[in-house]
């Protein structure tokens, strides 16, 4: 068991594999012109700053969740195509970074990556509360009267993209018809999509205690077949709002299997959004518990 130190925040191929790009968690390397490997450091980012250092073996947890997700929405919904082709670990890499890389990187098909995110909202929290206590609306939808912090849609979920920002930027809310216009012919297939895979999900994760209160899935086009193809990770706690269903209740906000424990620190520390911040090892652990259990939650693995 790796100590906190030993969190992985970059990662080093050693020149066997091309690096592609980094982003705020993900090393992306390529194998061949059709295939990626997407690496899942142990960075994490609160409020859009990466941390110094990082959560240990949260990049194992966020690919095999995400590996999990992708079998249980392909069994629920079997026409989706999805990025993902393999754990195994390509013959390039050398025997000597296998046991790093292993179980925090998959093979995938490289796609064209829609310039949007798919986010979908059951329950109404976060910068969606925000806007709907100002004006009444969600993304500027109309939505019903009267609701109440944290409950659902009386109409079932919505679909309420975001832009996707320059490293850097902000990611702003958009309305879906903004989307429809970025998106062109695949707009209707990723609203779609995206509520369907949304339904399933939330699904599966009530019967094991969990409230998927919204998420936000990346979709790429598959230029051979021009296919939609659902991409990046699925339904972790970064990508997510996942509350426990024990004590959820309306009327206030919930208390999350993901950062929140982070990002209350770096308030109540003054250092939200300040560069170079390094994590107590109180942080790291209790952030660490947080991710370990709605993993467990959801995939009942250890
Ligand atoms: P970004 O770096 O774009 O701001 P991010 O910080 O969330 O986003 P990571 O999650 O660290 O990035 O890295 C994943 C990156 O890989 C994202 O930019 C995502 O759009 C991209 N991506 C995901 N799946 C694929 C794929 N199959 N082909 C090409 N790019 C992909
Ligand atoms: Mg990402």
């Amino acid at each position: 068991i790796p100590t906190m130190s030993q969190a992985l925040t970059t990662t080093d191929l050693q020149g066997a594999l091309p690096l592609v790009a980094r982003g705020k968690v993900r090393d992306l390397y390529e194998i061949d012109d059709k295939t990626l490997l997407f690496v899942a450091t142990d960075r994490i980012s609160a409020y859009d700053v990466i941390m110094e250092n990082g959560i240990p073996n949260k990049g194992v947890l966020l690919t095999l969740c995400t590996r999990t997700w992708f079998n249980a929405l392909k069994e629920a919904v079997p026409s989706l195509r999805t990025h993902f082709i393999t754990l195994d670990l390509p013959p390039q890499i050398p025997e000597s970074l296998r046991p790093v890389l292993q179980n925090r990187s998959m093979q995938v098909r490289k796609l064209r990556i829609l310039p949007i995110e798919a986010i979908v909202r059951g329950y109404i929290t976060g910068s969606a509360w925000n806007e709907y206590k100002k004006s009444g609306t969600v993304h500027g939808i109309k939505v019903a009267p009267g609701l109440q912090e944290s409950q659902a849609f009386p109409d079932g979920p919505i679909y309420t993209p975001s832009t996707k920002a320059e490293q850097g930027e902000h990611d702003e809310n958009i309305h879906p018809d903004q989307a429809a216009a970025i998106l062109g012919e695949y707009a209707s297939t990723v609203e779609s999509l995206a509520v369907q895979l949304y339904k399933v999900a939330h699904e599966y994760a009530l019967k094991r205690g969990v409230i998927i209160a919204d998420t936000k899935f990346e979709f790429g086009v598959d230029e051979e077949t021009n296919e939609v193809v659902l991409a990046d990770e699925v339904l972790t706690p970064d990508s997510s709002r996942f509350w426990p269903k024990d004590s959820y209740a309306v009327g206030r906000g919930q208390s999350s299997f993901d950062k929140q424990f982070l990002r209350d620190w770096l308030v109540a520390e003054g250092l939200k959004g300040k560069d170079g911040v390094r994590m107590t090892e109180e942080i790291q652990q209790k952030t660490a518990e947080k991710y370990k259990e709605a993993w467990e939650k959801i995939t009942g693995g250890k």
